[in-house]
């Protein structure tokens, strides 16, 4: 029998008014797959990620959580967490509260929230940072910070937004690595949006190029980079030409 998909888009469109902006989306996400997805400004990333994590819901087509069809699934049940390139941090909270949201709105226990907590801070090298404020840290601790709050909460998946984008040069490569360390500690699903070449081609297990609100080319980076299928899918990922 085959897998079970962890996520799988059949058709998926959505429109903000009359303008469609996702225009027949098929995917299957693999459990523990690296997706990421590049293109343009405005062809979907975004508004994939939200229709995969519930905060949009989709127009037409199906959307499938480990087989289930999201219209029998809540977002909270959806065993997902996004992390923003804004962080979205609570500016008056220190770290810990910060990390810590979500699970007690969920209204987990106090004991649990502090061990869900510690153990995800060293995991990300925030320990000793707890009990400071977001304005107190650095672009790269705030993003562990987000990625923290994302862990606590033990998804299934991962999706990412431009994570790393407000970062220097120097600061994306190391975070790109720690990223990749999440990625195999956690035995997550992971799917990326990037506008970052070597980010793509070094995290992904699988590229998905989008444009105007569909999928150009899937593939791996390999495939990507050697047979790109059009001169825009090249531009993009593939070698030069
Ligand atoms: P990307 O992340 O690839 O840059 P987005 O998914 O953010 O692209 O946006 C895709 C298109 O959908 C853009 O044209 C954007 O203006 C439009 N769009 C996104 N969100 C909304 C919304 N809530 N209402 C209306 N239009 C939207
Ligand atoms: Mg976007």
């Amino acid at each position: 029998m085959a897998r079970e998909l962890q996520v799988e888009l059949r058709g998926v469109r959505k429109k903000f008014g009359a303008a469609e902006v996702i225009r027949g989306v098929d995917l299957g996400v693999e459990p523990g797959e690296f997706v990421v997805f590049v293109g343009p400004s405005g062809c979907g990333k975004s508004t994939l990620l939200r229709l995969i994590a519930g905060l949009e819901e989709i127009t037409s087509g199906d959307l499938l959580i480990e087989g289930r069809s999201v219209k029998d699934l809540s977002p909270a049940k959806r065993g997902i967490s996004m992390v923003f390139q804004s962080y979205a941090l609570y500016p008056h909270l220190t770290v810990e509260e910060n990390m810590g949201f979500g699970l007690k709105q969920a209204k987990v226990e106090k004991s649990e929230i502090k061990r869900q907590v510690t153990e995800a801070a060293e995991m990300l090298r925030l320990s000793e940072l707890l009990q400071r404020k977001p304005r107190q840290l650095s672009g790269g601790q705030r993003q562990r910070v987000a990625i923290g709050r994302a862990i606590v909460r033990d998804p299934k998946v991962f999706l990412f937004d431009e994570p790393l984008s407000n970062l220097d040069a120097a600061l994306r490569a190391q975070m790109r690595i720690e990223i990749a360390r999440l990625h195999r500690d956690m035995d997550a699903t992971m799917i990326y949006v990037t506008h970052d070449q070597t980010e793509a081609m070094t995290l992904a297990d699988r590229i998905v190029v989008l444009n105007e609100g569909r999928i150009e080319q899937v593939g791996t980076p390999l495939e990507l980079y050697g047979k790109p299928k059009t001169r825009f899918v090249a531009s993009f990922i593939g070698s030069p030409q």
